[in-house]
């Protein structure tokens, strides 16, 4: 038997008709700045993706796109001006920045009511402590909502995820573990991966490493969600190895157009959002 393909694409039109027909009704556009510094392909086709979501469903949008050389002051003022731009609800900073920047510097100068990616240690906090502050991590909610997407009950079950940055992997395991998992966060120095997948009725793969998760590690059925964003001659691949982890997986994002797009469609449902608590 192989595993049901779970279309994120699907999901997150689904997902951005909805933001649509919620953002006619507000007396104001939301609106998203996007900051993009230097030309890393990758960065300009995120913040691409970001923006023609934003003209796709109504909201007001502003891409600052700035040199590599720019210095941490300029994109500081930057930063500071878009906080207090009211017809800004949302501020984004594309990471990564170049290594003359410091990246936590400019995290803790977005206003954390406009911290739409929430990085913010404000944010990050809030979901640490299983407060709603109406900002989610975009990735890992993107996550939860794939997941959902399969009908299965969450509660009880033994997930793992794989990675444990600020960004992916941390996040995942603290949403997971609000919708009352058992989660274990496994990384580079964990002893034996296979053994801890063999357990885990969900695995979100977030290390960046192509192909790291095979069909045999996994427990069969399991719901695998695969947020690995991979190069590989050209090609863009996940962390699973998608011919083999179909074998046995019950459910299972493709890499492209598994979790990308719910990462946008989540970062829009922010922005709504914070429009929303301000009007
Ligand atoms: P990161 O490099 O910051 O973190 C990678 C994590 O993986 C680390 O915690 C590390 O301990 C762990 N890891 C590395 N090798 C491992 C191994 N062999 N076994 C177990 N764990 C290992 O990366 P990140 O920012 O969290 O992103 C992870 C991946 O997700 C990347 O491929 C990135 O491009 C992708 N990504 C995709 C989206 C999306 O929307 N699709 C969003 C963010 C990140």
């Amino acid at each position: 038997m192989t595993a049901n393909i779970i279309d994120g694409k699907k999901i997150a039109q689904g997902i951005r008709d909805k933001l649509k027909a919620a953002a006619a009704e507000l007396t104001v556009k939301p609106g998203l700045a996007v900051v993009l510094v230097g030309a890393d392909p990758a960065s300009r086709t995120y913040v691409h993706s970001k923006e023609k979501a934003c003209q796709e469903i109504g909201f007001y949008s502003e891409v600052h796109r700035l040199p590599e050389t720019v210095s941490e002051a300029e994109l500081l003022a930057l930063v500071s001006k878009l906080n207090k731009d009211s017809r800004i609800h949302g501020v984004l900073v594309q990471l990564p920045l170049p290594a003359h920047i410091r990246t936590d510097k400019i995290i803790l100068a977005i206003d954390p009511a406009k911290d739409v990616d929430c990085f913010h240690p404000l944010n990050t906090g809030a979901l640490f402590s299983g407060l709603t502050s109406g900002i989610l991590p975009c990735t890992p909610a993107g996550c939860l909502e794939l997941i959902k997407s399969t009908g299965l009950a969450l509660s009880g079950k033994k997930a793992a995820v794989v990675g444990r940055s600020n960004i992916v992997g941390k996040p995942a395991a603290l949403l997971l573990l609000h919708h009352d998992c058992t989660v274990t966060l496994c990384h580079s120095r964990t002893a034996d991966l296979a053994a801890e997948l063999q357990q885990a009725d969900i695995v979100i793969a977030a290390a960046g490493r192509a192909g790291l998760i095979t069909g045999a590690m996994l427990k069969p059925g399991a719901v695998v969600i695969d947020v690995g964003t991979n190069r590989v001659n050209g090609r863009l691949t996940g962390d699973v190895d998608f011919a083999s982890a179909v074998q046995t997986a019950g459910f299972i994002t493709p890499v492209p157009g598994g979790v990308g797009p719910l990462t946008i469609a989540m970062l829009m449902q922010n922005t709504l959002n914070v429009c929303r608590q301000k009007l």
